[in-house]
């Protein structure tokens, strides 16, 4: 069974387990929206297993959506702090791997880290039209990855 877990303004923001749902609101770090007709019991506590709850941290599910963006941080650290060219983890950048100048768009896929050389070398050409090899072709985190660092985030892990 899954639960729906909304944001502090209701948005849908994904769905989790049984267990981590109920412990948020032990937490008090989230309130059932709408309950199962299932409830947990222990010797002192009946609790109405919840559909759905809602985030009562503001701040943590704003830095959720945070880690969602594609930021400089966010792109190197994905990145290992490695140029995504060379290797090299001197003087870093961020390239666009379809050049911002031909409609190359900030998002996850089209952003990697290259150090200064390797992006002036590459400069308004898509990668195999400066001969130049990606070593890890960028990727959106997954949810599940983003999910878990939210996870610890609440749970205080
Ligand atoms: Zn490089």
């Amino acid at each position: 069974m899954q639960v729906l877990v909304l944001s502090n303004s209701y948005q849908p923001l994904y769905t989790c387990g049984v267990e981590k749902a109920v412990t948020l609101l032990f937490l008090g770090k989230a309130v059932s929206v709408r309950d199962s007709d299932q409830v947990i019991r222990s010797p002192s506590v009946a609790l109405p297993i919840p559909e759905a709850i809602r985030l009562l941290v503001k701040a943590i599910v704003h830095r959720y959506y945070e880690t969602m963006r594609p930021t400089r941080t966010a792109v190197f650290k994905r990145d290992k702090h490695a140029c995504q060219y060379c290797g090299s983890r001197n003087d870093l950048t961020i390239d666009h791997v379809q050049p911002k100048s031909r409609g190359g768009e900030d998002t996850w896929e089209n952003l990697t880290t290259a150090c200064q050389k390797c992006n002036n070398r590459k400069g308004d050409r898509r990668p195999e039209e400066a001969n130049m090899m990606l070593s890890n072709p960028p990727k959106a985190p997954r949810a599940i990855e983003v999910a878990s660092d939210l996870w610890s985030k609440l749970m205080g892990w």
